[in-house]
């Protein structure tokens, strides 16, 4: 505490005291003393229910230098350990008296205070009236034990000042206030010792609750210790004072000091309430209410205690001790009264009874210190006061708890918690009302949500009834487009029929050379219709195959699309369904056409296969007439001799061109029936008239018979399995001699083609270049201008040109050269054959260079052939280009020939024919060429 003097003292003018009930009387004894006091209590309980007997202490004084110097001896003997006192009346009589507690005359003020007044103390503290009172003869002590100030040596500080200090140190500011008030009781009068003027102080007890209190006395607010030790001491100086006026001793006034202790508990600060606004406020009242401890601590130095004893054993002073010292005789009486247990307690005898009432007998709880002296000469107060003593430990009085409401805190608390209230109430309003109006705008998004959600419905309904109706229309729609698919395909079937009737009309046609011609390009021109066709029937199927694949796509979207409810989708979809069914309409009507066409184009077929067909008998006709001619022949044979001349001539007659299967051995043009009929005819022949019978006649010379001869022998060279026994049995040295001696075009012509036959047999090559073939076709190609006899040579060389063990011999025999000369004659199906053997010519030249045994420039480049090959590879027949091209690639796929090659410009041929020509193989060529040979690329990047 601080120690900030008087000026911050407040004196207020006490209005309330405890009341000071009797025991068994008022209110049962409140019970929550460790709820609601700061400290735990340590107030010890004698007995049960809170009684708690008056405590006595006994002190015995030092012996002063008076008695040390007199002749008495010592009447008193302690036995603290034993708690106990002995009174020696004499050396024979000896009383021992047991107490509370035994001070020496050595017991320090410290240890006295400990015993008597700090349990008292802290019981004050704790919220209960308490009382400490000094008893004893005059100069024995008491005002040394209670109101000793120890200023310069604290300590010798008495109970008074100990007391304050340990209320100091155990209260707060703030919250709690410790007040005095400072009187002494003078022959029935209460006197202020703080505010001497005030004398005759009354006594108000107030009927109701007991409560004693002294209206008109100063109270001093306690700021602390010094303050107090001031007060204090100006207090003994008005009682000095004050007595000396009054003509008396203080050891005639009782002195008291009034000690209030005011606690607050349980009242929280007012910033603390808004902590209540969780809604535990319903437990405002029970858990919440503010309470104050309001105790006494009273602090009591008698008035000299010897002349009641006195009065007591002399008997004289009655009256006197009655009215000087009325009360300390009362005070005797009424501790008897209740140590005695008597019903009636007389308290209002006197002023100091009724201010002691609480004391002894009441609800505070009281310890009470007796001082005695020493000596013998003072036995009988002595005695009295130990008697005294004795009778008070008898004492019980029931403590209380003095704890009240603190309703000004309380009420300023609820004021605070009214507005906190309020406000938050018009909060709650104000939040309400904001809640209020946000459903209201809720309650209409949904309204109108709702309005939206029908709509919705009606146009989900809607578009339900469409996606019915559209896919019904997709159902129709596949339905139809598969009835124009079987359609399609019933029209590729009949178009396969019309193929395999054109092959066999071709087969029928090729029967007849002279058709063969015309045929040919009928049937390239069918072929290429019918390509045209089948391109757009395939193009018709995938778009079919498209327009499937769409609709299933469109009926995807189209469930997609409904399901996200959108409108517009839906009038997409049935713009895009009208444009199909539009298409499809379309494709329908083209379809249609193209039928139409179809049908057409099979009638105008089947008018050509009537026309075929009667060709066809004319070439039966025609076969029936050369049997017979064969059959003629063999008798002709038979007979051996020379008469039927009229007959020979028949054979020249009809046989007007031997048949060339050189020119395309696998795809032969004969039809099956008329090629077998044919083969029949002459395996007959073979069979009946013999080989070794007809070769001979080769060198007859009947030409006619030369000439039937050997168109049998080139006819039977036709076929593979002649060829080797014609070699045998002579037929190619025949056929050499023949083409060598004879002079007739015919023979040359039907000869060379015999010779072409026999070259497309490997074996059969080697032996037409050694016996000098070559040399003889060259010239007698050098020598005619017949186209025919030109194409059997240009046929038979070309199949020689594709040995490359040959190419030397051809080379020196001139039949490269022979080639040249034969493809100025301008006729295509020559230069056919021409560019033919070329091809072979390079196909083998590059096969030779790529497996490592042929080195060198072309042979054909140094023959003078490229020039030509360059500037005619565009032009001519498709088959002649196919095989000038396939040269030229060849060419280009040897490095020695590149030279050649860039000079004549062949790169731009090249390029030209690795685009454009109508064969991949040859492309790839043309490609591998261009990629592969380094004299290109550098050619080509400079170009
Ligand atoms: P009373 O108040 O009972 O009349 P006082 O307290 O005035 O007696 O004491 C009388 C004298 O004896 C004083 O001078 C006091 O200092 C002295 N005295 C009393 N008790 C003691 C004690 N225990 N130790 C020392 N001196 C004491
Ligand atoms: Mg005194």
């Amino acid at each position: 505490m601080a120690s900030n003097g008087h000026s911050r003292a407040s004196v207020r003018t006490e209005r309330q005291v405890p009341p000071t009930k009797a025991s068994g009387g008022g209110n049962p004894p409140a019970r929550p003393r460790a709820s609601s006091a700061k400290r735990s209590s340590r107030v010890s309980v004698d007995d049960d229910n809170d009684s708690v007997r008056v405590r006595v202490a006994v002190r015995v004084r030092p012996k002063n230098t008076e008695e040390l110097n007199s002749d008495f001896a010592d009447c008193v003997e302690l036995q603290p350990e034993l708690k106990r006192l002995k009174l020696k009346k004499n050396n024979w009589s000896l009383e021992s008296y047991k107490f509370d507690e035994v001070f020496t005359q050595s017991a320090s003020q410290r240890r006295v205070y400990e015993a008597v007044a700090k349990p008292v103390v802290e019981s004050v503290l704790d919220g209960y009236n308490g009382t400490v009172m000094a008893y004893g003869q005059t100069g024995t002590g008491k005002t040394y034990t209670v109101g000793q100030l120890g200023k310069n040596d604290p300590s010798e500080r008495g109970i008074m000042v100990r007391a304050l200090e340990g209320i100091f140190a155990n209260t707060t500011a703030g919250s709690d206030t410790v007040t005095i008030s400072y009187l002494q009781l003078y022959l029935e009068s209460v006197q202020d010792l703080l505010s001497p003027e005030k004398t005759n102080i009354p006594i108000v007890e107030d009927p109701k609750t007991g409560e004693v209190s002294l209206p008109g006395s100063a109270v001093v607010q306690l700021n602390d210790l010094d303050h107090f030790l001031e007060l204090l001491q100006a207090g003994e100086a008005n009682r000095h004072a004050a007595n000396t006026k009054l003509n008396t001793e203080s050891s005639r006034s009782h002195a008291m000091l009034v000690v209030h202790v005011h606690r607050s508990f349980g009242g929280k600060k007012e910033n603390e309430v808004s902590s209540l606004s969780d809604g535990t406020n319903d437990n405002l009242a029970s858990h919440h209410v503010p309470h104050i401890l309001k105790s006494k601590l009273l602090i009591v130095d008698l008035a000299g205690s010897e002349r009641i004893d006195k009065s007591g054993i002399e008997g004289r002073m009655i009256e006197e001790t009655k009215f000087i010292n009325l009360s300390l005789t009362s005070l005797g009486k009424c501790i008897n009264a209740l140590a005695e247990n008597n019903p009636y307690i007389p308290t209002r005898d006197s002023k100091l009874t009724r201010l002691l009432r609480d004391s002894f007998g009441g609800s505070a709880r009281t310890s009470l210190i007796v001082t005695v002296g020493p000596s013998a000469q003072y036995y009988s107060e002595t005695a009295s006061t130990i008697l005294f003593g004795q009778r008070a430990m008898k004492v019980v009085n029931t403590v209380k708890l003095k704890e009240e409401v603190d309703y000004e805190s309380l009420c300023k608390k609820l004021e605070y918690h009214v507005d906190y209230l309020t406000s938050e109430t018009d909060r709650q309003q104000k939040l309400r009302e904001i809640e209020r109006e946000q459903m209201e705008k809720k309650l209409k998004e949904q309204e109108a949500l709702i309005v939206e959600t029908k709509i919705f419905v009606s146009k989900y309904e809607y578009l339900e009834k469409q996606k019915n109706h559209w896919e019904l229309e997709a159902k129709k729609l596949l339905k139809e487009l598969n009835i124009q698919k079987n359609e399609n395909d019933r029209l590729s079937q009949e178009i396969g029929h019309l193929e395999e009737n054109f092959k066999q009309i071709k087969q029928q046609e090729l029967e007849s050379s002279t058709h063969q011609k015309i045929l040919a390009d009928m049937t390239n021109t069918y072929q290429k219709n019918i390509a045209e066709l089948i391109n757009q029937l395939e193009s018709e199927r995938s778009h079919c195959t498209n327009l499937e694949e769409q609709l299933s796509v469109m009926k995807k979207s189209l469930s997609d699309n409904i399901k996200s409810v959108q409108e517009r989708i839906v009038d997409d979809l049935a713009r895009e369904n009208s444009k199909l069914n539009e298409i499809a309409t379309s494709k329908i009507q083209s379809l249609e056409v193209m039928n139409r066409e179809l049908l057409m184009e099979k009638d105008f077929l089947n008018k050509e296969l009537e026309s075929l067909k009667d060709k066809l008998l004319d070439e039966e006709r025609q076969r029936r007439c050369l049997e017979g001619e064969i059959v003629k022949l063999k008798k002709f044979l038979i007979d051996g001799n020379a008469e039927n001349g009229s007959k020979r001539s028949h054979w020249a007659e009809n046989s007007t061109s031997s048949t060339l299967p050189f020119e395309n051995p696998s795809k032969s043009h004969k039809s099956r029936e008329s090629v077998s009929a044919q083969k029949d005819t002459i395996s007959k022949i073979f069979e009946e008239v013999g080989l070794s019978n007809i070769l001979p006649l080769l060198k007859s010379e009947e030409l006619d018979v030369q000439i039937h001869a050997v168109k049998v022998v080139a006819n039977l060279a036709a076929e593979d399995i002649n060829q080797e026994r014609i070699v045998k049995e002579g037929g190619l040295d025949a056929l050499l001699i023949l083409l060598e001696i004879s002079k007739d075009a015919t023979v040359h012509r039907i000869t060379a083609g015999a010779l072409a036959n026999l070259a497309m047999n490997g074996s059969n090559q080697s032996l037409i270049v050694s016996k000098g073939g070559t040399r003889l076709l060259a010239n007698i190609a050098s020598k005619t201008e017949d186209p025919q006899t030109l194409r059997m040579i240009a046929g038979a060389i070309a199949n020689l040109c594709g040995n490359e063990k040959l190419h030397v011999m051809l080379k020196k025999d001139s039949g490269i050269k022979a080639l040249l000369q034969m493809m100025k004659s301008g006729h295509s199906e020559v230069i056919a054959q021409v560019a033919r053997g070329f091809a072979n010519f390079a196909k083998c030249e590059s096969r030779g260079i790529a497996q490592g045994y042929q080195k060198g420039k072309s042979v054909l480049i140094e023959e003078g052939a490229l020039y030509w090959m360059i500037t005619n590879s565009s032009t001519y027949s498709a088959s002649t280009r196919r095989h000038i091209e396939l040269a030229l690639c060849h060419l280009a796929q040897n490095e020695d020939n590149a030279l050649d090659l860039i000079r004549g410009g062949g790169i731009k041929e090249l390029i030209r024919i690795s685009q454009d020509s109508s064969k991949e193989e040859t492309r790839n060529l043309a490609k591998k060429a261009l990629d592969s040979n380094s004299s290109f690329s550098s050619e080509m990047y400079t170009s």
